[in-house]
């Protein structure tokens, strides 16, 4: 994604209330669809994009909420399709932009919103399934499900 400031990620956001900007100095831009972080309360993500199709930088902000230690099952991102061996998703919701709070839609999510360097197999553990895609095949399924469902929560 192309490269961009703290005051251009503010400025995505409609909602700056407790918005805390990461480090931005040891960002690779280049292997990044989007720009994902996590609040030091644990309890929200921030994801910012440009929109596929505006081109207009989107600043997205989500609830997390992690499973309880005792999930031993396997998970799969629903975004880039990483499956975790145990404790490697969170459920994210957003609210629909436009419905007031009343519609809000949930998702299986890497819980460290690091599904970019996943997808290029640039963090251990390796996914628990390994996949026979090809990279560039796997960064434009995670892209499309990404934007799919942003989509129709009217974010992008
Ligand atoms: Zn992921």
């Amino acid at each position: 994604m192309q490269p961009l400031n703290p005051e251009e990620i503010i400025a995505a956001f409609d909602d700056k209330d407790d918005l805390l900007v990461p480090d931005l100095a040891t960002i690779d831009w280049q292997i990044l669809d989007y720009l994902g972080w996590i609040h030091p309360s644990g309890q929200e993500g921030y994801v910012v994009l440009q929109s596929p199709n505006t081109g207009t930088v989107c600043g997205i902000r989500m609830n997390r909420s992690q499973r309880g230690s005792r999930n031993l099952q396997m998970e799969m991102c629903s975004w880039c399709h990483h499956v975790h061996k145990t404790n490697g998703t969170a459920m994210f919701t957003l609210t629909v932009k436009g419905s007031d709070g009343r519609h809000i839609l949930g998702n299986v999510i890497c819980k460290n919103l690091d599904c970019s360097l996943r997808v290029r197999n640039l963090i251990e553990p390796g996914s628990f399934m390994r996949e026979s895609l090809y990279e560039p095949a796997r960064i434009w399924r995670m892209q499309q499900q990404m934007h799919k469902w942003l989509g129709r929560a009217n974010q992008i």
